[in-house]
C-alpha cells in the first residue's frame, strides 16, 4: 500500500527499541519501572527538576520518545487517558472565542467534550460531514483555528481521505488534528499525510492488553510543550506503572496489529459470504465505499469491522447469547476479540431513527478482532448464527 515509510529502522523495530539508551554490560534487558514520584535534585539550580506530574520521569521520557518515532513526529506526550489526550491537545490550540470544525463522526466522549465542555468555555464547535469534500472549506470562519477528524471512523469503519483536508488546513493556516486510534501508527501515520497533531487512545492498540488507560498526543516540539503544560496543570499525567505497561505492550504492536489486520480480512470475507448478514463494514473489502482511499492511505485495513444482522435487534440478542469465545464488552484494540452493540454503548443516547440515519441500525455489531486463531473465531461466530 502506501510506500512512504520512515527512514531508518522499521516500525516493528522502533516499537521495541525506539528512544532507548544504548545498552551496556549488566543493564537489564527490560527497562526498569521507576515508581518514584520525586527524584533527587541538583543543588543550586532549578534545572532538571523531575516529578511524575511534569511528564519527565524515566518511564515517561522513554515511551514518549518511542511514540514520536512511531508517529513520525518531533515529540509526543502520554496522558492518563485518550480523553485526557484529546482535552489537553485541544486546550493547547483553542481559546475562548475560537471556533473548531470537527467531523460529525467522532467518539462519544469527544462529542460531549466539544459540545458540552467547550461550549461552556466559549469555544464554538461546528460538526461537519467529512465525506463531503467541500464541507470543511465552506464552514471556515475568521475565528476557526483547527479541524478535528477521527479516522477510521467508529463504528462504521469508514476511512476519511486526510489528504484534501490537510491541503485545506495548510492553505488556511489551521491545525489539522487526527484521532487515529483505530489504525495505530502501524496502519496509519497522519503526519505523513499532512496532519499537524495526532491523538491516540493508547488504551486500545498501543497498549493492546485491556489493562492500561492512557492517551497520546504527537506533534511539533513547540506544540507538545504547550500540551505538556496542560497535562501538568490540569493533572492529566499517568503513573509510571501505566507507562511501563504501555511500553511493554507496545513491544508487540507490530505483530498484534499485523495479525489483527489479517484475521479481520478473513472474517470480513467469511461474513460477506453469509446470508445472515445484510452488510459487512470493512475497508479491506473491494465493495466498501472507502476501499480506494483506504488502499491509498493505510498500510493495513485494521482489526475493526462491523456486521449487520438481517434479523435486526432480536437477531443480535440471540447471536450474542450464543457466543462462547468472542467476548461481549466495550472498547477495542486488545488481544481478546470483543463484540459490542453501539445501540447500547457509544450511541445509546440517540433514538433508533437517528442511529439509522448515520448507518447504525439495530442488529449492528462492532467487532474488535484479537489474536485468537481466526478459524476458532469463525467457528464461534458460525455457531452463534445457527
Ligand atoms: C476509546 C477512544 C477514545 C477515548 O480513550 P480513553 O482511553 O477511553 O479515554 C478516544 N477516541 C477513540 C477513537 C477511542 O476509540
Amino acid at each position: 500500500m502506501s510506500p512512504a515509510k520512515p527512514k531508518g529502522p522499521s516500525l516493528a523495530t522502533l516499537a521495541i527499541h525506539g528512544g532507548r539508551d544504548q545498552h551496556r554490560a549488566g543493564d537489564p534487558v527490560v527497562e526498569p519501572l521507576v515508581q518514584s514520584v520525586n527524584h533527587l535534585q541538583a543543588l543550586g539550580t532549578a534545572d532538571g527538576l523531575k516529578y511524575t506530574r511534569y511528564g519527565n520521569t524515566p518511564n515517561a521520557a522513554r515511551v514518549q520518545k518511542r511514540l514520536a518515532l512511531l508517529d513520525g513526529a518531533e515529540a509526543s506526550v502520554v496522558l492518563s487517558s485518550g480523553m485526557g489526550a484529546t482535552a489537553c491537545a485541544m486546550l493547547a490550540l483553542l481559546r475562548p472565542g475560537d471556533h473548531l470544525l470537527s467531523s460529525m463522526y467522532i467518539y462519544g466522549g469527544t462529542h460531549r467534550l466539544f459540545l458540552e465542555e467547550f461550549a461552556e468555555m466559549g469555544i464554538e464547535v461546528t460538526l461537519v460531514d467529512p465525506f463531503d469534500p467541500q464541507a470543511f472549506r465552506k464552514r471556515i470562519r475568521k475565528k476557526t483555528r483547527a479541524i478535528f477528524v477521527e479516522s477510521p471512523v467508529n463504528p462504521t469503519c469508514r476511512v476519511i481521505d486526510l489528504r484534501p483536508i490537510a491541503q485545506l488546513t495548510q492553505r488556511e493556516g489551521l491545525a489539522l488534528v487526527v484521532d487515529s486510534t483505530f489504525a495505530s501508527p502501524i496502519n496509519l501515520r497522519p503526519i505523513e499525510l499532512g496532519a499537524d497533531v495526532v491523538i491516540h487512545s493508547a488504551t486500545k492498540y498501543l497498549n493492546g492488553h485491556h489493562d492500561v488507560l492512557a492517551g497520546v498526543v504527537s506533534g511539533s516540539r513547540s506544540y507538545i510543550d504547550k500540551v505538556l503544560q496542560k497535562e501538568m496543570l490540569w493533572g492529566q499525567t499517568p503513573d509510571p506503572f501505566a507507562l511501563w505497561l504501555l511500553e511493554r505492550g507496545m513491544k508487540t504492536l507490530d505483530v498484534r496489529v499485523t495479525r489483527a489486520n489479517a484475521s479481520a480480512m478473513v472474517i470480513a470475507e467469511w461474513a460477506a459470504s453469509r446470508p445472515e448478514f445484510k452488510r459487512v463494514h470493512y475497508p479491506g473489502l473491494a465493495a466498501h465505499e472507502d476501499h480506494t482511499v483506504a488502499t491509498e492511505t493505510l498500510d493495513g485495513f485494521g482489526g475493526m469491522l462491523a456486521l449487520e444482522l438481517v434479523g435486526g435487534g432480536k437477531a443480535a440478542d440471540r447471536f450474542l447469547r450464543r457466543l462462547r469465545l468472542v467476548t461481549h464488552a466495550p472498547s477495542l484494540g486488545g488481544v481478546d476479540t470483543l463484540v459490542c452493540e453501539p445501540r447500547y454503548t457509544s450511541h445509546a443516547k440517540m433514538t433508533v431513527a437517528e442511529r439509522v440515519r448515520i448507518g447504525i441500525p439495530d442488529g449492528f455489531l462492532r467487532l474488535s478482532i484479537g489474536l485468537e486463531d481466526v478459524q476458532d473465531l469463525i467457528a464461534d461466530l458460525e455457531r452463534a448464527l445457527k
